[in-house]
C-alpha cells in the first residue's frame, strides 16, 4: 500500500489520514516549511517544526490550531509513526517521514543541500538525508546546468558590489523573495559597509528569525531613516513586486539586482532588466538533488515540482523506480 498518495487536496497519507502541505482546506495538515505555496490558510490543525512556528504564526495567523515538534520526535498518529526532520530550506522548513508496519516514505517538500566544501548557512538547520522505501523529492533546479557555487563566494560578490555603489552614492537595491532568501542574505553580507534597509513584506519575517535564535544584523524601515545620505550608502533588500512602486522611488538613483537561483540563465538576467543577477537559491541544485536521493535509499522516487521529466527519466536510466506527483506547488513570492 502506498503511505502517500495524490488527492485534489493535496498529498495524502490514507492510513494516517492527514494531509502534507495540502493546497485545499482541510481538516489535519502537516507543513513543511512557511513558503505560501505549502503553508495554505484554513485548516483545522497544522502540525509543522519547532523553528518554524513564528514564521507560520506570522503568515497564517496568531490563532491558527498549531502542534509543533522538535526536528527527529515522534509523533503516532492512527497507527502511523510521524518525525520531521531538518530540509535545509528556510528556517523550520522540515522533510516529514512517515511510517506504518514497517514502510517508511519521506516527503521533502523544498530541501537545500550544502553545496559541496561549503559552510552550512546558519539561518536554518542544514538538509539531514533521511533513509525511507519511497522519496518524494522536489525538482525545481532538477536540471543538470545548476550548479551552485559556495556561499562564501556568493557574498564576497554582493559585498564588492555593494562596497562599490555605496562609494558612488548609490543604494544598493537587491530583490528578493521575503522569505528565507532575505534572511540568508541578511546573514551572509558585512554590515559594516553601510545600513541595510528592508521592505516592509521582508521585515516582520526578519523579526520571527530573531525570536527563533538567528542573529541578524540590524535592519531598518525605510520610514525610519530621516538622512538622505544615509539612504545612498544603503543595501536595501525588497521583494521585486515593490520595483516601479513610490516606495522604491525614495532611493533616488539606484543599482539593483535580482537574487535568485533562476539568475543561473542568461536570458532570466536579461529579460529582469537588473544591474545584477545573484545566483542565489534555498534549493538543491542538480548536484545535490541526486545526493539526496541517492543517500536516501529510496528505490523509488516521486519528483514533485519542477523540472519533473528530465529527473524523472534520469532516475529511471540510473535503475531507480521513479514516476511523478502534480501539485500545486512552485511559486513563493
Ligand atoms: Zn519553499
Ligand atoms: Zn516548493
Amino acid at each position: 500500500m502506498d503511505l502517500i498518495v495524490q488527492r485534489p487536496e493535496g498529498l495524502y497519507c490514507p492510513p494516517g489520514d492527514f494531509h502534507i502541505d495540502p493546497w485545499r482546506r482541510v481538516d489535519r495538515a502537516v507543513i513543511t516549511h512557511a513558503h505560501a505555496d505549502h503553508a495554505r490558510p484554513g485548516h483545522g490543525h497544522y502540525l509543522a517544526a519547532a523553528p518554524g512556528e513564528g514564521l507560520l504564526r506570522s503568515r497564517l495567523g496568531e490563532g491558527i490550531t498549531l502542534q509543533t515538534l522538535a526536528y527527529g520526535e515522534t509523533l503516532e498518529h492512527n497507527g502511523v509513526r510521524i518525525s520531521l526532520h531538518p530540509a535545509g530550506h528556510v528556517l523550520g522548513s522540515a522533510q516529514v517521514r512517515v511510517e506504518h508496519e514497517g514502510r517508511v516514505w519521506v516527503a521533502s517538500g523544498d530541501y537545500r543541500t550544502t553545496p559541496a566544501g561549503a559552510v552550512p548557512d546558519r539561518t536554518c538547520a542544514p538538509f539531514e538525508p533521511v533513509r525511507c522505501h519511497t522519496f518524494i523529492t522536489e525538482s525545481t533546479f532538477g536540471l543538470p546546468i545548476y550548479r551552485w557555487r559556495p556561499d562564501a563566494e556568493l557574498f564576497a560578490e554582493i559585498n564588492t558590489w555593494w562596497a562599490r555603489n555605496a562609494e558612488a552614492g548609490r543604494a544598493s537595491v537587491l530583490q528578493c523573495y521575503s522569505l528565507g532568501k532575505a534572511q540568508r542574505i541578511l546573514a551572509n553580507v558585512d554590515a559594516s559597509i553601510g545600513p541595510i534597509v528592508c521592505h516592509g513584506a521582508v521585515e516582520p519575517l526578519n523579526r520571527a528569525y530573531r525570536a527563533a535564535g538567528v542573529p541578524l544584523p540590524e535592519t531598518r524601515l525605510v520610514t525610519e531613516v530621516s538622512d538622505k545620505a544615509t539612504l545612498q550608502r544603503a543595501l536595501v533588500l525588497c521583494p521585486g513586486s515593490a520595483v516601479g512602486t513610490p516606495w522604491i522611488r525614495r532611493f533616488g538613483d539606484v543599482s539593483d539586482a535580482f537574487a535568485s537561483g533562476w539568475m543561473q540563465i542568461r536570458g532570466w538576467r536579461r529579460r529582469g532588466g537588473q544591474d545584477r543577477g545573484f545566483v542565489l537559491s534555498d534549493h538543491a541544485d542538480w548536484p545535490g538533488l541526486l545526493s539526496a536521493i541517492g543517500a536516501s535509499g529510496a528505490e523509488r522516487v516521486i519528483v514533485t515540482h519542477g523540472s519533473v521529466p528530465v529527473l524523472v527519466r534520469y532516475l529511471q536510466e540510473q535503475g531507480l523506480q521513479a514516476e511523478s506527483f502534480e501539485t500545486e506547488y512552485g511559486d513563493e513570492a
